[in-house]
């Protein structure tokens, strides 16, 4: 039988293992994680897998329920995701730069992100109000239909592209409430003469009914309705309007929101900033929009009607449907200003005419389905 040969560097190795794996036996627990940490910092470093810092300005008061809930909730969802490599840090209105700046903000790269609503970018891109809402055009569940599948999207890439600009739906409000009053609205004659902050295109239409529309942020109207800066105003649907408490100056609360059937808000992303970003977190930012887009409907959904019937119950306001002649008078006015407005405005045209495309095959069908269920739940006792 051969005997095995222990050679003395064989020997000294062993020893010198052992020594190795006692010593690290005896390390302390936060030793190890210390160099686990700086293991994982190394691994990131030589990956290349930079950390990102960035700014997000907003239309809204900083934390103001549901709008200025979505982008705190979109810098949270990019933080998770990461693993903290991209850090967003949110700023509410006049913080860093005025409500109606934050367009501007995100187009010079002074921010990287902005949320707010297309809509009030109108005096520089007037076809920006279609990515809010088209008053009597498409509902919540339609416009993230066309945005998303119906090729809306990739307009609005385009529209933004010269500001160096790139958009993402970042929020949806369902119908709204036509506003708040101090005067009933019986006749089109009512609107005459009305100063209401009512935005977008909706607000052309007041104008030509013979009203004065005004695009105030929303943290200024309270105190201009107040003082009668303007006679009435519209801002989101009851859970929004309740928290800024106009039914303390206000009596009457008209519905539906002809102006804005289904408001997209949206978020805007400094191109030059997004394209440094590795692809993983391009698709976590966009993927962090898609979720901020539907939770706010969930969320709407959920709270409009609990904040209504707080209102109504406990506040005493006057709910008021608007009448049907002056609803069709309204729509009148509208369809004349799209058309004028597409007569003169070659990328207003354009994406007019695809939103009316999406529109004549979503409503028919639209008119079997979602309509005609509605119309049916509301048979026989429940
Ligand atoms: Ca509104």
């Amino acid at each position: 039988m051969k005997t095995i040969n222990w050679y003395p560097p064989v020997i000294l190795g062993l020893l010198a293992l052992l020594v190795v794996t006692f010593g690290a036996l005896v390390v302390s627990r936060s030793d190890q994680e210390q160099t686990v940490t700086e293991l994982k910092g190394a691994a990131l470093k030589n990956s290349g897998q930079q950390t990102f810092e960035w700014k997000l300005v907003t239309t809204w008061p900083k934390n103001f329920p549901g709008l200025g809930s979505a982008p705190e909730r979109f810098a949270r969802k990019v933080d998770a995701m990461s693993n903290g490599r991209l850090k967003i840090k949110v700023f509410g209105a006049g913080e860093l730069v005025p409500a109606m700046g934050v367009f501007g903000a995100v187009s010079s790269g002074a921010a990287q992100v902005g949320h707010g609503a297309a809509y009030y970018w109108k005096g520089k891109v007037p076809a920006a109000q279609f990515f809010t809402a088209v008053p009597f055009g498409l509902n919540a569940q339609e416009m993230n239909g066309w945005l998303h599948y119906g090729g809306g999207l990739k307009l609005w890439e385009e529209l933004y592209a010269p500001f160096d600009l790139l958009p993402m739906a970042g929020g949806s409000t369902g119908v709204q409430m036509a506003g708040w009053f101090n005067k009933e609205i019986n006749t089109v004659d009512d609107l005459k003469g009305l100063k209401m902050r009512i935005p977008g295109l909706g607000g052309e239409v007041l104008n030509r009914a013979g009203g004065t529309a005004v695009t105030i942020p929303g943290g200024e109207l309270y105190t201009a309705l107040q003082t009668g800066v303007i006679d009435a105003t519209e801002w989101v649907g009851p859970y929004n309007d309740l928290a800024f408490g106009f039914h303390q100056i206000a009596k009457y609360y008209y519905y539906p929101g002809w102006h804005e059937p289904g408001s997209i808000l949206e978020i805007i992303v400094n191109k030059t900033a997004f394209e440094k970003l590795p692809a993983d977190l391009q698709a976590i930012v966009r993927t962090a929009a898609r979720d901020a887009n539907q939770d706010m409907l969930d969320e709407y959904t959920a709270r409009n009607n609990r904040a209504l019937k707080e209102l109504v119950e406990e506040h005493g306001v006057e709910l008021r449907k608007l009448p049907d002649d002056v609803i069709a008078h309204l729509k009148k006015i509208n369809t004349q200003i799209m058309q004028q407005t597409a007569a003169r405005d070659p990328q207003f045209n354009r994406i007019y005419r695809a939103f009316q495309e999406f529109e004549s095959q979503v409503i028919p069908y639209h008119r079997i389905s979602e309509e005609a269920y509605y119309k049916t739940r509301e048979l026989g006792d429940r």
